[in-house]
This record gives C-alpha cells, structure tokens and sequence, in this order.
C-alpha cells in the first residue's frame, strides 16, 4: 500500500511520500540507540516540562491537527479536535503521575532491604491504525517517554501527515532528537524493525492479522509486545435500565468515529422485556442520524476511512443478510463519491452469521434479543473477542454477575466503554494482551528490576 493521504470524502489523493529507504531507517535506527544512552538518564522533572510544552502546542493548535485528521481519515471535525483535546490531557497526567507510578517501591523480606526499580529499556517500536491517529500515538508515546525509552512509530500508511505532525511537535519542544522518531514505511518493513537488535519491544494497534505477524516475530526475536487488537464489545440492555439514556448512548458507542472504534458497542444484547422498545427507540435515533461532510458541525457520521474498509463493512453485512437477517435501518453503501455506509441496524440475526464473530467497522449495530442475564452474559461471551463490555441494569445482582462473567479487558455500568489515561486498557482472547495507560501501561516497557541489599 503507497503511502499516501487521501480524503475518504472525495477519493482526492492530497499528498504521497516516498518511503524511507534502508539507509534511512538505519539513520534513525543508530539515531534513536544513540539518544536512548542519554535520554534514559533525564529526569522525570526534565520529562515532565517537554509533555506539558507538548500538551500547550496540541491545544494551541487543536483545530489546525483536527483538520489534518479529519482530511486523511475522515471522523468529524468535532471529534478530531476532542481527540487533539484529550491528547494534551494524557500528557498532563502523566507528566505529573509518571514519577509516582515508577518510584522506587520498597518491599519488607526476611533481612535487609529490598526494592523494585522500574528502568527503561530502550527503543520501544509501535505500530500504530489510523483510527484515532493522534491518540493511538500519544498513549503509546507519552507513557514511553516519560518512563525514559525511545519511540519509533511506523503510523498507518494512510495517515503520513499525522504522523509527520506528530513527529515535529516532539521536535518543536526540545525533545532531544531521536526520542521520537517517525517512520514513514510499509507493514513489510515492520518485521526487520522488530528482528533489529536495537529495538526492545513493540506495541501494535489494529487487526489480529496484523497482530498475529508482529507477535510471531517478537516471539522468535524473544521481545516482549503488546497488542491491541480488535474487538465486538456486547452492550447489554436489561429490564430495569434507564432505557432513554441506554439508547442515547447506545447510539454514541456505536457510531463514534463513524463505526470504526475498536471499543464501540457493536454487539447489542436486549432482555425480551425491553427489546421492543429499545429497539423502536434506537432506529429512530438512526433514521435521525446526518450523515456527510465531517467538516460540518452538523454531521454525526462521516465516511470510512478506506475504500477497503468499507468493502470490507458491506461484504460483512451483506453475508448477514444472506444468511437470514433483517435490516430495520440502512443496509447499504451511500450512492455519491466517498467511502460513505448508511447508518445500519440488523435484527433476526442467525447463529453463526458474521456480528457473532466478526469486528463490524463502521456504523452497524447487531441487535439480539435473550431472555435474562445469564443467556446476556453467554452470549456476550459467545465471540473470540475481549475487549470491552457496557451493561445497563439497576439489580446489583446483576451487576455483581457481569463484573464476574464477562470476558474483558472492561466492563462498563451504566455507561459507555472508553479511554481514560487513569484507567488501564487493553483486552484478553483474542483482542489482545498488554495494558496501555494508567499505572500499568507505564509498567509495561520497563524493566522491573529487584534489589535486595542484605
Ligand atoms: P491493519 O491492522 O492492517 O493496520 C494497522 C497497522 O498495522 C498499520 O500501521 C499497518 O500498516 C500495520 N500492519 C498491517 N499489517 C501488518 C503486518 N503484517 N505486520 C506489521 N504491521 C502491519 O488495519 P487496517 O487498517 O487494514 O484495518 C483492517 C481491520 O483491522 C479493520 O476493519 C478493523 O477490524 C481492524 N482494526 C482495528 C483497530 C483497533 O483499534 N483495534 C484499528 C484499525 C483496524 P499499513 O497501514 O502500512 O498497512
């Protein structure tokens, strides 16, 4: 795939570059090892002072990085500026926690002392997806700094001038050169990259094939990765949920960033009680949706990111319907130039048709109907994905028993699945392993090293 951005909305190609050569990704290579044998020894107060300039220019200019967003991948100009927005406050926190999170922790044994120290480990690569192509970057990259590593980002290749963006603003505040670095390659360059001795460890963000590559070569390289893949979060709706507020919100979760959320409820799992209604409700609120230009404040839903994308979306719901389902609303690819898909509600869905294993990318909900919480959490678990789980319930029996039963990296009362730097982040089966942000995301690159002075 060329490196290129190219406005979904239009199919334009804006700009193309040319991908580093070899002799450049060893520039950087050697670059970045250099910089790792001082960087490691600044202080988290040296750290902090770059996050907070960095944290000042995103906001400064969020509207200026919101629309170089919303050009190469298409979300809406409103929710690429909050993405800048929330950005600036993850480098804030950890700006001020990182030095709390990897202080030396003492620990009582038999005699003497002992404690844990959390060391950097070096050049930490991240393979990074387009979706939210500042946040992805930065909760890798801030946590990475902070903990004393070096970054080297491999972005999407539809996403360039993001990337490049990104870069310049580290730059623009004094980081020192090679702290973090972007490389503007191919997936085929990832597997050298990871193979290089130079490099430490690896994060990816994206599809599980994607995954799969990285991790098999970390494994033979014996690095250690951490993977945040897919997912077909359940949003459980039972019988005594504030249903107005279950679907409005069930309507964000599910069409934020035009469908293409890894944590986006997709999966919606209604007691019988209650179906009928929240679906009445949540198809009007479809039907209700604009979808268009994502430059316009008017807009909900802009167009996928990629003509594959939304190949891939209609091949998804056009199988389900194949194999028995209804469409209460949408079901089609919009007719003008861009890669836009109406706003899609399926229903009477078969077992073993697509929504039961597969990650639908874009605005499409699947609706199931079952009988009480125990056939909601089975079902929920029914897929190989883990990633996240919203539940609507006022029983405290019931959310006990979701706490307990639901396979996930999270589980969400009351409301949406989401991001928070205070949270960790992350899934289990097949949506990965690793947690980013919070506490443990910082630990994750780091080597815990054990003293013990007798
Ligand atoms: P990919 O997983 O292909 O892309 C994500 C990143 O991985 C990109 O930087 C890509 O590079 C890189 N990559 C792709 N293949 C490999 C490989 N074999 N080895 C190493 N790196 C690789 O996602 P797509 O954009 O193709 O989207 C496909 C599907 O993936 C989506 O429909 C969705 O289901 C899922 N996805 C999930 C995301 C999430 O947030 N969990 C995010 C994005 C996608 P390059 O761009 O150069 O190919």
């Amino acid at each position: 795939m060329a490196i290129a951005s190219i406005n979904p909305v239009t199919g334009e190609v804006l700009k193309t570059f040319t991908p580093l050569t070899d002799g450049e990704i060893e520039h950087k290579l050697a670059l970045a090892d250099r910089t790792f044998a001082t960087y490691k020894y600044t202080s988290f107060a040296e750290r902090a002072q770059w996050m907070y300039r960095v944290a000042d220019i995103l906001e400064a200019k969020k509207t200026e990085f919101g629309i170089i967003i919303t050009l190469e991948m298409g979300k809406t100009l409103k929710s690429a500026i909050a993405e800048v927005e929330k950005c600036a406050h993850l480098c804030r926190f950890y700006a001020e926690y990182a030095p709390q999170f990897l202080a030396d922790t003492p620990v009582t044994i038999d005699a003497g002392q002992a404690l844990i120290r959390y060391q950097p480990l070096g050049i930490i690569l991240a393979v990074m997806p387009w979706n939210f192509p500042f946040w992805q970057v930065f909760r890798f990259a801030v946590p990475c700094l902070m903990a004393g590593n070096v970054g080297l980002l491999k972005h999407a290749s539809n996403v360039p001038q993001c990337a490049l963006a990104i870069a310049e603003i580290f730059h623009a505040v004094g980081l020192p050169d090679g702290a973090f670095q972007t490389l503007l390659v191919g997936a085929e360059r990832v597997a050298n990259l990871v193979a290089d001795p130079r490099v430490k460890a690896a994060t990816l963000t994206g599809s599980e094939p994607a995954g799969q590559s990285l991790a098999a070569i970390a494994g033979h390289n014996l690095k250690k990765v951490v993977l945040e893949l897919g997912g077909s979060d359940p949003f459980i709706v039972l019988k005594t949920a504030d249903l107005d507020v279950a679907v409005a919100t069930g309507v964000t979760a599910r069409v934020m960033n035009n469908g293409q959320t890894c944590i986006a409820a997709k999966r919606f799992i209604l007691e019988e009680a209650i179906a009928d209604q929240f679906i009445a409700k949540f198809v009007e609120k479809f039907r209700a949706l604009k979808v268009g230009d994502p430059m316009q404040a008017e807009t909900d839903v802009g167009p996928l990111a990629t003509p594959q994308i939304l190949q891939e979306l209609d091949g998804l719901v056009k199988a389900t319907v194949n194999a028995g389902a209804r469409v209460l609303v949408g079901g089609y690819r919009i007719k003008q130039e861009g890669n836009f898909y109406a706003p899609t509600i399926l229903t009477d869905i078969p077992l073993g048709a697509p929504p039961y294993q597969e990650e639908f990318f874009g605005p499409v909900a699947s609706v199931f109907r079952v009988n009480n919480i125990r056939e909601a959490i089975a079902l929920a678990n029914s897929t190989n994905f883990g990633l996240g789980a919203s539940v609507w319930t006022k029983d405290e029996r019931e959310i006990e028993l979701a706490i307990a039963q639901i396979e996930a990296g999270s589980v969400f009362v009351n409301s949406m699945v989401k991001s928070d730097p205070r949270l960790p982040f992350g899934g289990i089966k097949r949506s990965g392993f690793g947690r980013e942000l919070g506490i443990e995301g910082i630990r994750e690159f780091v080597n815990i090293k054990t003293i013990a002075i007798a």
